[in-house]
């Protein structure tokens, strides 16, 4: 059964604006990218739709996923863009058809021979700063025409999935470190903001564990930088797997200093906490070119509650100082705050 609709104003325009704002107002990549291709597939009059996305080179095109009949994004198909006919679509902003062949059922535009009675309509994702981050890609019976009528809404659609996408590249960029892959300073700050305003209005508890690595500038001088970035990113895989996931925060928060938002959690269960994480990182193999290497962390753990609520800088300037005595103290330790405080 070919799936093409006839032109429908009403339901058009609905549909469109329905799509815009589901596709605009989250920031969960592969939920827009599920979303995108149930309104492509309608707006483009097929079921076989292709999103493909540019690496960070540029070199090559991604699938994030296939259409087919049920939306698939496991992500593994890629291709190079240099030679390959969608680089003119890339670089001219412009769709354009082609002959079509098929990878994995993901229609992908060829420059000759392809599918005898079928068509590839290529169009660019065109994001902020007129920038081609992608394509994508439908199946069409060779016999469609492609009036205006058909195109115009498929690129406002084709436009919102690109600003969409970008916005979300630019919201993970901004919010995650690029090493590590935990939270960066600005939103650490944000969200002990937010953290201390709850709880002087609604009550609850806070702590705050800041963990230093001992002796890394040693560290990094004996086995290198690079070294030095896989204990930093295995580290920082230690912190996450020892806390709650949807509910605790941890953060990057200078080179080789990390600090864990613990939003509900007593001093008892935050010291169990930074123990675990002290423990596991003592006990972790890192990996070295002849032997496991061995790195320790030290740390200081704060904690405030609705009656001993302080502006949340002077909980983290707590935390440092304890962090300091924890160094001082020896290091491979964590200081925790007196329990009055
Ligand atoms: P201490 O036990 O007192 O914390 O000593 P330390 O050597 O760990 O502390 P110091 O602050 O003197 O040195 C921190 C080192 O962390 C120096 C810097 O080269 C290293 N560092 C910071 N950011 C990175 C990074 O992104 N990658 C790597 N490999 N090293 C980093
Ligand atoms: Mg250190
Ligand atoms: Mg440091």
């Amino acid at each position: 059964m070919e799936p093409i609709r006839d032109f429908d104003p009403e339901g058009d325009i609905i549909a469109l604006s329905f799509a815009t704002r589901l596709l605009l107002t989250d920031l969960d990549k592969s939920l827009i990218v599920e979303r995108s291709f149930e309104s492509l597939a309608d707006f483009g009059r097929t079921d076989r739709v292709g999103i493909f996305l540019l690496d960070q080179t540029g070199e090559k095109l991604i699938a994030a996923g296939g259409m087919i009949s049920e939306p698939h994004t496991d992500g593994t198909i890629e291709f190079p863009v240099e030679g390959a006919v969608c680089e003119e679509v890339l670089s001219s902003k412009l769709p354009a058809q082609y002959p079509v062949t098929y990878i994995e059922g993901i229609p992908w535009p060829t420059r000759e021979g392809g599918e005898p009675g079928r068509h590839c309509l290529c169009a660019p994702l065109v994001a902020a700063n007129n920038n081609s981050i992608g394509i994508v890609t439908f199946d069409h019976p060779e016999d469609l025409t492609l009036t205006p009528i058909i195109m115009q809404p498929l690129i406002v659609l084709l436009t919102v999935v690109a600003i969409a996408l970008e916005t979300t590249r630019l919201f993970q960029q901004a919010v995650y470190d690029g090493l590590t892959g935990l939270y960066v300073r600005r939103y650490f700050d944000l969200r002990l903001s937010e953290e201390e305003n709850r709880i002087k209005r609604y009550g609850g508890k806070l702590a705050i564990l800041i963990t230093d690595i001992d002796h890394f500038k040693k560290f990094n001088d004996q086995y290198g930088h690079q070294q030095g970035d896989t204990v930093l990113r295995e580290t920082a895989e230690i912190l996450k797997k020892s806390v709650r996931k949807s509910l605790d925060a941890v953060c990057r928060y200078g080179g080789e200093e990390f600090v864990v938002i613990m939003p509900d959690t007593d001093l008892a269960g935050a010291t169990v906490v930074a123990e675990r994480i002290r423990q596991r990182c003592q006990e972790h193999d890192f990996p070295g070119a002849d032997r496991p290497l061995k790195v320790t962390l030290s740390g200081g753990l704060a904690y405030m509650d609705q009656d001993t609520h302080v502006p949340g800088k002077e909980l983290l300037e707590r935390a440092d100082s304890l962090l300091y005595k924890a160094k001082k103290g020896g290091r491979n330790q964590i200081w925790i705050q007196e329990e009055d405080g």
